[in-house]
């Protein structure tokens, strides 16, 4: 499709410069692939178009919700490319690394034994100093199992976004890479080496947090979370990181923990003798997104039975409808998504509810096009929004938080409900 686009731009507008030519390609491109049409109907050549004409019947098409409102330097409008990157492997395979290498610091670790003893396959090294491991290509990531030990990044305020209102989370770094394809994952743009590492020296990070400074929020105690830059149980039966967690957040009250995840993983929390400060938090979405966008993971019917065996053992649970996708027919969607929490898992069980749109990197556009291309996330309007990150417009994000937040509010009185990096 693209050549053909290609070649149909090129031979209407023959005397436009280079960066014009690929400004309509691109728009061309968006336009066909969202409605299924061809160059033909998308740019008539009767229309006798020069490139201002072209590019602004173009913008229209595009962006018809938005294009009367929306200033003109909101449309993001790179170089198209899908040979950018290499696509995705949507495969579905059990872990189980091709390469394991241990920090020499953590060579005596549990973790390294347990690693060695649970995939005796793989080629296995100690590394004498830290250095950069893994494939060159994202897509490999999994191959590579690197064992390491942590000596700065221990505990962090979560960074949110530019301009926006913060909603008081802390963060601990267990880990570094996925195994799941969420089209939207910013680790796709932020992971340069690409593999996936988990830290051998959980003790250390959890011995920062008597004294740490905790942000609260609008929460009456502090949240720490896992599961920024990895989920955060999908490798928990290697780590057995959630035991020791568990055990040390039951000595401290006055902190909530959450696992964050899309993962059914939840041997080792159920095995656990119940603690009222441990929370489990899914990122959940409708049927659809699950199956269009978050490749590999777990159905929303597993992830909501793993979340009522959670509840059901005494647990707190959590979910994240982030990010809100908006396509034709979204509302109903996330109406029965709503509906089915509901029948699933007590009301309340449930601690907190974060809601949030899709936004991302701009750059990851282009990233997101090459390893995904059947997705349909980019087919809604994102304009570049108030952080420089590619969104829906205010209003359409309002329309979001409108809908949705109230639904929250009926179904799960007592959960606090919050909106996730917004102004
Ligand atoms: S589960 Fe999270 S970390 Fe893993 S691929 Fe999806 S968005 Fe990225």
């Amino acid at each position: 499709m693209v050549k053909e686009i290609e070649n149909y731009v090129r031979v209407l507008l023959p005397q436009i410069g280079a960066g014009k030519t690929r400004e309509i390609i691109r728009l061309v491109f968006e336009i066909a692939k969202r409605d299924k049409l061809t160059p033909e109907h998308i740019l008539p050549a009767a229309e006798n178009l020069n490139f201002i004409s072209a590019k602004k019947l173009l913008l229209k098409k595009r962006y018809p919700k938005n294009y009367a409102s929306a200033p003109t330097d909101v449309y993001y409008l790179p170089e198209l490319n899908l040979d950018f990157c290499s696509p995705a492997d949507y495969a579905k395979k059990e872990f189980y690394p091709k390469y394991i290498f241990v920090d020499a610091q953590a060579k005596d670790s549990p973790l390294a034994a347990r690693v060695r003893h649970m995939f005796p396959a793989a080629e296995y090294k100690i590394l004498d100093k830290k250095q950069k491991v893994g494939s060159a290509d994202y897509s490999r990531r999994a191959d590579t199992l690197y064992i390491t030990r942590e000596n700065f990044d221990f505990l962090k305020n979560c960074p949110c976004t530019a301009g926006a209102a913060g909603c008081g989370y802390n963060l601990i770094n267990l880990g570094f890479g996925c195994a799941y394809e969420c089209a939207y994952c910013f680790l796709q743009q932020y992971q340069n080496a690409h593999a996936v590492a988990l830290p051998a020296n959980l003790g250390d990070f959890l011995a920062r947090v008597d004294g740490a400074h905790f942000n609260k929020g609008p929460f009456a105690r502090p949240r720490l979370g896992s599961g920024e830059f990895t989920d955060s149980l999908l490798f928990d039966h290697i780590t057995n990181y959630s035991s020791e967690i568990i055990e040390f957040f039951r000595g401290r009250p006055h902190i909530d923990f959450e696992f964050k995840t899309k993962s059914v993983n939840v041997a080792n929390i159920l095995a656990a003798e119940p603690c009222g400060n441990i929370v489990v938090g899914w990122s959940v979405n409708t049927p659809r997104v699950i199956a269009g966008a978050e490749y590999l993971t777990p159905p929303l019917d597993e992830r909501l039975r793993a979340a009522a065996r959670v509840a059901a053992r005494g647990f707190g649970v959590a979910f994240h409808f982030d990010p809100v996708i908006i396509y034709y027919g979204w509302r109903a969607d996330y109406k029965e998504t709503i509906l089915k929490i509901a029948a699933a898992v007590p009301a309340d069980a449930v601690r907190w509810i974060s809601v949030g749109t899709l936004r991302f990197n701009r750059e990851l556009k282009k990233i997101i096009e090459a390893r995904h291309r059947n997705t349909e996330i980019l087919n809604e309007e994102l304009l570049v929004g108030f952080d420089g990150k590619l969104r829906y417009s205010d209003a359409q994000r309002k329309e979001v938080y409108s809908y949705i937040f109230p639904m929250l509010k009926k179904y799960f009185p007592k959960a606090h409900v919050y909106i996730c990096m917004e102004k």
